[in-house]
C-alpha cells in the first residue's frame, strides 16, 4: 500500500506517568492514535516497578504526583547508569519559573506545558526515541527496581542522587572558580591537578594542554606509582589523546594516602579529552588509580574534563586576545603601548636595584623612497623582514616593540652607554648585510639610531625617549646609517 506520508514512522513502546486518570486517558489515546503503544503508571514509584519489566523506548511523564514525582523521578533514571539514556519528557501545567528551572536540572530531555503543547506530545516523544543513543536490545532495569523495593529505598536513593548532583555541582563550581582575574596558565593547572588529585590518589594524574607556546604536561604521582607507572601514562595520552607532548611531563610527588603503598591493588588507565563544544581539543587528562574509584568517580571524571576543556578554551581566547592587544600584527613586535608600559616597569627595578638600562630609538632610513620604488605591499614585507633581523641583532633580555611607522624602541636592562653603543653598532652593521627579499640586490635597507641611559630614580619613560629622539635626530641630520649618544 502506498500512501502520502513520506515514511511511516517506527511504532514506539511509550511509558506515561501521570496521577490524573483523565489526563492519562487523553495521552494513551494521541498516543495509540499515531500507532504507539503505551504502558501506563500512576507515579513515579509506579513506573520504576514498571521498569523492572518493561523497556520502553521513551518516557512521558507528569512533574506533580504523589509518592515520587517527575522531577525525582526523572532524576533516578538520569542518575542510574542502567536507565540513564532512556528519553525522558516532562509535562507540567505551568511552564515558566521554577518548573522549568527543576525539569532542566533533573536531566529531562524534553519539557512541554500540557494545555499549550499538548499536540506536539506524540512528535516530541518520537523525536526523542529517534535521537536516542539506546540500543533498541539493551534492556535497561534501573538499580531501584532490583532492589528490595519500598518507600525507604526510594528514599534512600533520591538521597543518594541528590547528594551525587550537589557533589558534581561542588567540582564544577570549584573548577569554575580556578579563572580569576589575575590567574596564569601554570597555575590553572595546577589549582584543577589540586582538586582532581584527592580523586585519583593512590595513582597519578596528569593534565596536558595547549598553551601559547606550545604543549605542556604536567602530573602529581603518589609513591604508589613507579617510573615506568607514570611513563606508561605518558604513552597513553600521546597516543589516545589530542596532545602530543615532546617534552614529556613535569612530575610532581604528591603523598598518597596514610597507609602507604608500594604499589596499586588493581590499576586502571583512563585519557579523557577535555573539550568544549565548538571548540578545537586543547587539553587532555589522564590518570592511573584503583579500578573501584574509576568506576565510582566515573562521572566526576567527565565532568572534570568537560570543564578542563572550558578553562582551556577560556584560557586559549583570552591569551589570543592578550597577544593581539600587545602585538603589532605587521611584525607580531610589541606594539607601542606594550613596550612603552615595559619600560616603565623595568625603570622600576633600576630604582630600587640601582641598574643601568639604555635605550635604543631606531628609525629605518629613506624608507619613504621604499615604498614609492617598490609600493606599500613590499614596504610591509621589508618592515618585516627588517624587524626579524632587529630581534635576532639583540640579546634575549633586550626587548624591542615597534613604536611608529618604520620606527622601533629597544630596551637594553644592565646594560650602560658604552655597552648599548657597542650593542647599536653591532646591530646596525648586521641588519644591512644581506639582502632583502623583493629588493634589487645591491639596495641595503640601513638604520639610524639614537641612544640614551637611565640616569637616576628622577628619569621617566618619557624624558629617557625624548632624549634617544634627539640623538635620533642627530644622527639623521649627520647623514643617516649612524649611532649616536
Ligand atoms: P628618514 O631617513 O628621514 O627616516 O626618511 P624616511 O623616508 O624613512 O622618513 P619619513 O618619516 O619621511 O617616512 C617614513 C615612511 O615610512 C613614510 C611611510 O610611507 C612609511 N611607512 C610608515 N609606516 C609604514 C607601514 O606600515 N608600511 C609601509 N609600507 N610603509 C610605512
Ligand atoms: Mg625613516
Ligand atoms: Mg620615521
Amino acid at each position: 500500500m502506498t500512501s502520502a506520508v513520506p515514511s511511516t514512522p517506527r511504532a514506539l513502546q511509550v511509558l506515561l506517568v501521570d496521577d490524573n486518570p483523565i489526563q492519562l486517558s487523553l495521552l494513551r489515546h494521541l498516543f495509540q492514535r499515531h500507532g504507539h503503544q503505551t504502558i501506563e503508571a500512576r507515579n513515579g514509584a509506579e513506573a520504576l516497578i514498571v521498569l523492572a519489566t518493561e523497556f520502553p523506548d521513551v518516557v512521558v511523564s507528569d512533574c506533580v504526583m504523589p509518592l515520587l514525582d517527575g522531577y525525582q523521578f526523572c532524576r533516578l533514571l538520569k542518575d542510574d547508569r542502567a536507565t540513564r539514556h532512556l528519553p525522558v519528557l516532562l509535562l507540567t501545567a505551568q511552564g515558566t519559573g521554577l518548573a522549568r528551572f527543576w525539569a532542566k536540572t533533573c536531566g529531562a530531555d524534553r519539557f512541554l506545558v500540557k494545555g499549550r503543547d499538548l499536540d506536539h506530545v506524540v512528535e516530541a516523544a518520537a523525536a526523542l526515541a529517534e535521537q536516542s543513543s539506546r540500543p533498541r536490545s539493551t534492556h535497561a532495569v534501573p538499580k531501584l527496581a532490583q532492589e528490595n523495593f519500598g518507600v525507604d529505598a526510594i528514599q534512600r536513593r533520591l538521597a543518594m542522587a541528590l547528594e551525587q548532583r550537589l557533589v558534581e555541582t561542588a567540582l564544577r563550581d570549584s573548577i569554575a572558580r580556578l579563572y580569576t582575574a589575575d590567574h596564569d596558565t601554570p597555575r590553572l593547572i595546577q589549582g584543577f591537578i589540586e582538586i582532581l588529585q584527592e580523586l585519583v590518589l593512590p595513582g597519578a594524574l596528569m593534565v596536558a594542554y595547549l598553551g601559547e607556546d606550545g604543549a605542556w604536561c604536567h602530573g602529581v604521582h603518589g609513591s604508589s606509582t613507579s617510573a615506568e607507572d607514570r611513563q606508561t601514562l605518558e604513552k597513553a595520552l600521546a597516543e589516545q589523546g589530542p596532545i602530543q607532548t615532546q617534552t614529556g611531563c613535569h612530575w610532581h610527588p604528591a603523598a598518597d594516602d596514610d597507609e602507604r603503598r608500594r604499589s596499586l591493588r588493581d590499576p586502571v588507565l583512563r585519557v579523557f579529552t577535555a573539550t568544549t563544544p565548538g571548540y578545537p581539543a586543547v587539553g587532555a587528562l589522564a590518570f592511573i588509580t584503583e579500578r573501584r574509584a574509576s568506576e565510582d568517580f566515573e562521572r566526576l571524571f567527565e565532568i572534570a574534563a568537560e570543564e578542563l576543556g572550558r578553562l582551556l578554551s577560556l584560557e586559549d581566547s583570552r591569551l589570543r586576545l592578550y597577544h593581539q592587544a600587545i602585538r603589532d600584527p605587521l611584525t607580531g613586535l610589541y606594539n607601542r603601548k606594550h613596550i612603552l608600559d615595559m619600560l616603565g616597569m623595568e625603570l622600576d627595578q633600576c630604582g630600587r636595584f640601582g641598574q643601568d638600562l639604555s635605550i635604543m630609538l631606531v628609525d629605518l632610513d629613506h624608507f619613504k623612497a621604499v615604498n614609492d620604488r617598490f609600493g606599500h605591499a613590499v614596504g610591509d614585507q621589508v618592515l618585516s623582514v627588517m624587524a626579524q633581523r632587529m630581534v635576532f641583532g639583540l640579546r634575549k633580555v633586550d626587548q624591542l616593540g615597534r613604536i611608529g611607522g618604520e620606527e622601533f624602541l629597544a630596551y637594553c636592562p644592565q646594560t650602560d652607554l658604552e655597552g648599548a653603543r657597542a650593542l647599536a653598532e653591532r646591530l646596525r652593521e648586521q641588519v644591512s648585510v644581506e639582502t632583502i627579499p623583493g629588493l634589487p640586490s645591491n639596495d641595503r635597507v640601513t638604520l639610524s639610531i639614537g641612544l640614551a641611559t637611565w640616569e637616576g630614580p628622577e628619569d621617566t619613560p618619557e624624558r629617557l625617549v625624548s632624549r634617544a629622539d634627539k640623538a635620533l635626530y642627530e644622527a639623521k641630520a649627520q647623514g643617516r646609517n649612524r649611532v649616536v649618544s
